[in-house]
């Protein structure tokens, strides 16, 4: 398996759990099925790409989606909240305090370079989480257990874990890029190394990430390498004194060099110095 090449489409996680897994580190979701109804997890970020999960979904089951849950609030996770409509959206507090915040700059890292998506992202409504949560949250579907986990700050102020503590199955949202260089429009370097350290700790042998292909936890435990790595080759640079344009350059990515996602060294250097700095929260 390359970088760029992997397994897409719908791909069974457990029994009745599955992943949507897009191509070339497209925003991934996932959805468990029961009698009772379906549980989503992300809505994507278009009228067609929610439209397409939907239809993926009803492949699957023709039960009624039960709930909705929004791993955090970039919009190419969320701003198809509005088609899954009426039922109840749940997400991190934070996660909805961002999503109404942000809302403008969440839509324009989206519109800005890619003209095209505009027609589609101008039919978006605000849908916020209308269930929210701090720490934990337990739901019960049919005979399944699934538990909501926040670990703290990292690739956003609210990010959360799905865990299926039966199935061994996690749902990690943008807490895990697999085979992908990490964005970083609101990451906290060291905080999310924290939080993957702490995610580490579960257990899981199955991880839908929020980028990239469905991994065990070697796959979660090279994304947390290759944080630590960026982390390494920025915060010496930093302490050199270094410019952020010059260490960005400077940033030897070592066995990570077939990665996706090279465009983004600049934005995690930025962002990586503003949390050296104390700048972020
Ligand atoms: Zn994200």
């Amino acid at each position: 398996m390359t970088s760029a090449s992997y397994d897409t489409g719908v791909i069974q996680t457990a029994a009745q759990a599955y992943a949507f897994i897009q191509p070339n580190g497209a925003t991934n979701a996932g959805f468990i099925v029961s009698e009772e109804g379906v549980l989503v997890i992300d809505s994507l970020m278009t009228p067609a790409l929610a439209t397409r999960l939907l239809s993926e979904i009803r492949r699957v089951s023709k039960a009624p989606i039960r709930y909705l849950v929004d791993t955090h609030y970039h919009g190419d996770h969320v701003f198809g909240n509005q088609y899954f409509v009426p039922a109840p959206i749940i997400g991190h507090v934070n996660c909805r305090q961002e999503l109404i915040e942000k809302f403008d700059a969440n839509m324009n890292r989206y519109t800005s370079g890619r003209p095209e998506l505009i027609p589609e992202l101008e039919q978006i409504r605000m849908t916020l989480p209308d269930v929210t949560f701090e720490d934990r949250m337990n739901i019960r579907l049919g005979d399944r257990e699934i538990n909501l986990i926040y670990l703290g700050r990292a690739h956003s102020a609210g990010d959360i874990l799905l865990h299926l503590p039966q199935e061994g199955l996690l749902y990690a949202g943008d807490i895990a890029f697999h085979r992908i260089l990490p964005a970083f429009p609101d990451g906290h370097i060291t905080k999310w190394l924290d939080v993957m350290e702490e995610t580490r700790k579960l257990d899981f042998d199955t991880i839908v990430p929020g980028h990239g292909p469905v991994g065990t936890k070697r796959e979660f435990d090279e994304a947390k390498e290759l944080m630590a790595h960026l982390h390494g080759e920025i915060r010496r640079g930093f302490d050199q004194g270094q410019s952020e344009e010059e260490t960005a350059q400077g940033v030897d990515l070592g066995k990570f060099t077939s990665y996706l996602g090279q465009e983004r060294i600049g934005q995690i250097t930025q962002m990586a110095y503003r949390a050296y700095r104390g700048d972020l929260e």
